[in-house]
């Protein structure tokens, strides 16, 4: 069985960890492949950090810090003080000492001339992470958000000023010279299921399938497209996506979600769609749509509910596949 979940950070890695846990009940063998986005990467004082990948990764490998949600368990900061005291990086963006040893130990492959996936895959092998993680492009595709203020790098939107400053658009600096990276153009095409996480819709999702190669590897794919939302009763669970959401003129519910996506067979992304039992209301506009939509709990509590919302996911899409 092999299951291709698209994802970013937080939210993919809560969908992540419980997806490994189902599908090692439901089917022994099975081969996760997480498409991730890389639109927040960021040279950061000369490292390439990549927080989703990294936070897909430090999850899976269950080193992440659970608390905080995001970086190493345990960390230290020693190296940032110092950082900061030579003005060098952003003091906002805390890179911690174990979290700098991946960043350094990815920029040094990089630099001896492995692409981002060979390097993601060299960093994964040290730890038992049960999924292979894909970056969606080798090529860097920085999400610029155009504000008031000046365009600024995703990241410095997010973290610095917390989604606070309207953002009037979202760009994917290079996207145009930009491409599917070839693992992650073949995850899309053998699947047996393509999983959508509840990952945010705009600066996760939308700059995956804006890749070059995305779209049309989903639209040839014949395994059946099925997301579950990352919105629950007109909310984002964690996190900002309302503010995103805004800025390309999509409400934050479910169903709009859903129909900004689209179904596969108008066109669309999804055969598909999870929705949680406060948007039960919402089940005949997404069916009208043309997406067969079911209702269950979508909370990611880690531990047997996150891993029901996969086992619920795979059953959807098992009976989309008849
Ligand atoms: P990021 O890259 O760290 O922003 O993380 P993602 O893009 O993967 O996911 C962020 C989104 O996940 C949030 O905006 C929420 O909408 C969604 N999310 C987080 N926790 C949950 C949860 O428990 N259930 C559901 N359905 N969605 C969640
Ligand atoms: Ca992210």
């Amino acid at each position: 069985m092999k299951i291709t979940v698209l994802a970013g950070g937080v939210g993919g890695a809560r969908f992540a960890l419980g997806l490994r846990d189902a599908a090692r009940e439901l089917h022994g063998d099975a081969d996760i492949r997480i498409v991730t986005n890389v639109g927040d990467d960021v040279w950061l004082a000369g490292v390439k950090v990549c927080p989703d990948l990294d936070s897909l990764l430090y999850a899976l490998a269950g080193v992440g810090d659970t608390e905080r949600g995001w970086g190493r368990a345990g960390e230290s900061e020693r190296v940032a003080a110092e950082l900061t005291a030579y003005g060098v990086g952003w003091p906002w963006f805390t890179l911690g000492d174990l979290d700098l040893g991946t960043h350094l130990a990815r920029t040094a492959m990089l630099r001896d001339g492995a692409t981002l996936t060979e390097a993601t895959a060299r960093l994964a092998a040290r730890w038992p992470v049960g999924a292979t993680l894909l970056p969606v492009t080798d090529d860097e595709v920085p999400t610029h958000v155009v504000t008031d203020e000046g365009v600024l790098h995703f990241e410095e939107w997010w973290v610095r000023t917390r989604a606070q400053l309207p953002a009037h658009r979202f760009v994917q600096h290079g996207v145009e010279r930009s491409r599917i990276a070839p693992a992650a153009r073949t995850a899309i095409a053998d699947a047996d299921v393509i999983l959508l996480a509840p990952s945010n819709p705009v600066v996760s999702i939308g700059t995956i399938i804006g890749i070059p190669g995305v779209r049309d590897a989903l639209e040839t794919a014949t395994a059946p497209v099925v997301g579950v939302a990352p919105i629950i009763g007109g909310r984002a669970v964690r996190g900002m996506a309302e503010a995103c959401l805004a800025a390309i003129g999509v409400e934050a519910d479910a169903a709009a979600i859903a129909a900004h996506y689209g179904a596969r067979s108008a066109g669309g992304l999804l055969d598909g769609w999870l929705l949680a039992e406060e948007d039960a209301a919402s089940l005949a506009t997404v069916e009208a749509l043309g997406i067969r939509a079911a209702v269950r709990p979508l909370w990611l509590t880690p531990g047997a509910p996150a891993a029901q919302v996969a086992r619920d996911a795979l059953q959807l899409a098992a009976s989309i596949a008849g």
